[in-house]
């Protein structure tokens, strides 16, 4: 028996709130613009704020600027609720606003 595919563009999340382990759910980070990058550029340092803050996210969203898969970045973001960091040229703030629109 094989498993039947879900349909192009569904979305189905594992219990933990993460996309399942599927290539298809996680191969655009192949083409991430990022993948060879720092983590530290898109998340912040706990003591970070205010001017040092900005300007490293403006150096992140650049490069997200770049990348083929910034759309897919965003969605994933928004698909798990990501909390922190930069993700598809946004920041956390940026975001907020749909956190609090998700369904619990
Ligand atoms: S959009 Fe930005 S954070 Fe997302 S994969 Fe591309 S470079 Fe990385």
């Amino acid at each position: 028996m094989t498993r039947r595919k879900p349909p192009a563009g569904a979305v189905t999340k594992a219990p933990d709130g993460l996309p399942y382990p599927l290539v298809e759910h996680w191969e655009w980070q192949d083409h991430a613009a990022c993948k060879d990058v720092n983590p530290e550029l898109f998340f912040a340092a706990e003591s970070e704020r205010g001017m040092r803050k900005h300007a490293r996210e403006m150096l992140a969203k650049s490069l997200c600027g770049t990348c083929p898969v910034r759309r897919e970045c965003r969605r994933h973001a928004d698909l798990v609720g990501e909390m922190y960091g930069v993700w598809g040229g946004s920041t956390e703030e940026e975001r907020e606003p749909a956190l609090h629109c998700r369904p619990h």
